[in-house]
């Protein structure tokens, strides 16, 4: 396994989970994997692929996303192929006799097509396994609902034997059970990796007007000069004006949103993704289809609508491990705009309930990295440093017993109150729900009365978020308590909580915040250069060569070498064909096909 993950994608090492996955997936067991954006699951399936007997058939659900994974597959000499509407007839007959041959080892197909091909799929090749991903386009809990991929049920009964691993980047647990009993998966095995992309920065900006986001997007983007960055609106014409006061300023700036016709939409995407435009302006329809390694940052200009949409968004920087930077805008406005959508939505109460989790996340005052991890079901016991929380502390105290009061009451009510009944029972009110459930026996009856009710609003939203309890969108929004929460309430733990400022609740920023900010404009930490002694100059003229050679072969620049590849070589500065193939990244056939070149970039910059 080691020698095919060196030979074809150039890498010495698996990351966290990827070779067990692969071991599982070789074993032919149906595999369910949860990875966050970047986390390298493509490998996961890529290899057992190269691996098995047979063409591997990988489910993706957007023609550019196929394009970019078939691509980058070539790259490293990989027969991958894709089946879609973008080909011609011949294409596809040709296609179809290249796997019947047996010289396809990867087959990506759209799930439409996929149906329609089944005939072709169980008569005439030889499937290794079935790899669905963006598995929780399945799940209409999901936020990305599609549903052609429900029809994907078919595969289980149609092809018994053949594996099937489902790969998502967001599913909380609803979805990832929905995933598990709509593919009707048998015995499968389930890999969770950590959710955590440290190399990203969080920094969140409230109630900032349009122009002084604009002054800070603009600093923002002086400090990240000639990198790739996406810009999140919520609305159209929120990314035609930004774009517009972005050009104005002098930067390369394009615009994506689903108003402009189908090739003004490629020629943006495109443009992005070849480094012929810096930045881009978009709704969020922009992005799935991106698998751009090298943005360096990300920006929402609004409040995303839950925290699967803005984790997956900032997820598009930094995939290949080095330092992106994400800021969050959000506004009282953008909340009054998005509860309306969320009101007027099919699935009102959950699309409501994410919305407010998010809103929460904006707002808290606790580390973000550590909202977001548990939000997905891991859990973080450190804060990151990483984020504005971190770098800006608030004040904290011995919450425990407040922490174990709002518990035992939860766990006495069995699980089954919201945070309204619960905060009625704490402080000991007198409602009908109370009085008819019998909440007033409850021991924990009025065990709270000493907090203001607002207080335990406050309370109950830290806890939330530090992971005590979850709350259960399919059983009416009520509280379960979580592992961690136990801990707290058994006296195993203790929990720290966070002061209230009384002075942030009238959407005022606190003076004393207001001060540090002014003080010190926040400036977005790098994570420090993992490169030693990189020149930088170098960088720059490997950087022209990569552009060429992918200009050359109508590739993006990313799919020749990551930026982390390049960093690597300014740093290491090799002067052999073998010393080049040792850089991370570099595969046997990309050392056979860049080598030379790079080399003498190499050796011509260094006087050689
Ligand atoms: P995902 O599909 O999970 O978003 P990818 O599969 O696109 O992530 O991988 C993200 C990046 O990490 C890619 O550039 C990929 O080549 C790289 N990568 C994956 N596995 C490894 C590994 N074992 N070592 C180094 N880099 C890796
Ligand atoms: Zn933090």
């Amino acid at each position: 396994m080691l020698q095919i993950l060196k030979s074809y994608f150039g890498y010495t090492r698996f990351r966290p989970l990827q070779e067990e996955i692969i071991s599982c997936i070789l074993e032919k067991r149906d595999t369910l994997v949860l990875m966050p954006t970047g986390g390298g699951k493509s490998i996961c399936y890529q290899l057992p692929a190269l691996m098995m007997e047979g063409t591997a058939v990988v489910v993706s659900p957007l023609i550019s996303l196929m394009k970019d994974q078939v691509e980058a597959l070539r790259a490293n000499g990989i027969a991958a192929r894709a089946l879609n509407s973008s080909n011609n007839e011949t294409e596809n007959l040709n296609l179809r006799l290249e796997c019947a041959q047996g010289r396809v080892k990867l087959l990506y197909v759209s799930p439409e097509r996929l149906l329609a091909e089944l005939g072709f799929l169980l008569r005439d090749i030889r499937i290794s396994l079935f790899a669905i991903d963006e598995a929780h386009c399945i799940s209409q809990w999901g936020h990305d609902f599609r549903p052609e991929y429900t029809q994907l049920k078919v595969l289980r009964q149609q092809f018994p034997q053949v594996p099937i691993v489902a790969l998502t980047a967001t599913a909380d647990k609803i979805t990832r059970e929905d995933i598990l009993r709509q593919l009707d998966m048998r015995n499968p095995q389930i890999f969770i990796s950590s959710f955590d992309r440290p190399n990203l920065s969080l920094d969140v900006k409230r109630g900032y007007q349009q122009k002084d986001k604009i002054r800070a997007i603009v600093s923002f983007i002086r400090q990240h000069p000639g990198e790739s960055g996406i810009i999140y609106c919520m609305s159209r014409s929120g990314t035609e004006k930004v774009a517009a006061l972005l050009g104005e300023k002098g930067f390369s700036v394009g615009v994506y949103h689903a108003g402009l016709s189908n090739e003004q939409r490629e020629r943006a995407q495109d443009d992005f993704i070849n480094d012929r435009v810096q930045i881009v302006c978009a709704t969020v329809a922009f992005g799935m289809g991106i698998d751009k390694s090298n943005v360096r940052w990300v920006i929402h200009y609004n409040l995303p609508k839950s925290i699967e949409s803005f984790y997956q968004e900032i997820g598009r920087a930094g995939r290949d491990g080095l330092p992106g930077d994400t800021l969050l805008f959000y506004s009282f406005a953008d909340i009054v705009m998005l509860s309306k959508f969320a009101a007027e939505s099919k699935q009102q109460e959950i699309n409501l309930e994410k919305l407010n989790r998010m809103q929460q996340y904006a707002e808290s005052d606790i580390c973000r990295r550590r909202i977001l991890l548990n939000y997905f079901g891991g859990t973080m016991e450190h804060d990151c440093g990483n984020c504005d929380v971190c770098r800006n502390p608030p004040e904290r105290f011995d919450g425990t017993v407040i922490v174990q009061k709002a518990l035992s009451a939860i766990a006495r009510a069995d699980e089954r109150v919201g945070t309204r009944t619960l905060i009625d029972i704490l402080k000991g009110a007198v409602t009908a729900e109370v009085v008819e459930k019998g909440y007033d026996k409850l021991k924990t009856y009025g065990a709270g009365r000493d907090i203001p009710a607002r207080d335990w609003q406050d309370y109950l939203l830290q806890m939330l978020n530090l992971g005590y309890f979850e709350v259960a969108y399919n059983e009416s929004n009520h509280l379960k308590i979580t592992e961690a929460g136990r801990n707290v309430l058994f006296g195993r733990a203790r929990a720290l909580l966070v002061v209230i400022r009384r002075e942030d609740r009238a959407g005022k920023v606190a003076p004393r915040s207001r001060k540090k900010e002014t003080a010190a404009p926040s400036v977005p930490v790098l994570t420090p250069a993992v490169f030693e002694d990189e020149d930088e100059q170098l960088f720059e003229k490997l950087r022209q060569l990569r552009r060429q050679l992918a200009d050359q072969q109508a590739i993006p620049p990313y799919i020749v070498l990551s930026d982390k590849t390049l960093h690597a070589l300014a740093s290491r500065r090799p002067l052999t064909l073998d010393e080049f193939g040792e850089v991370g990244g570099i595969g046997e056939y990309k050392k056979k096909k860049y080598g030379k070149d790079f080399l003498e970039a190499i050796k011509a910059h260094m006087g050689r």
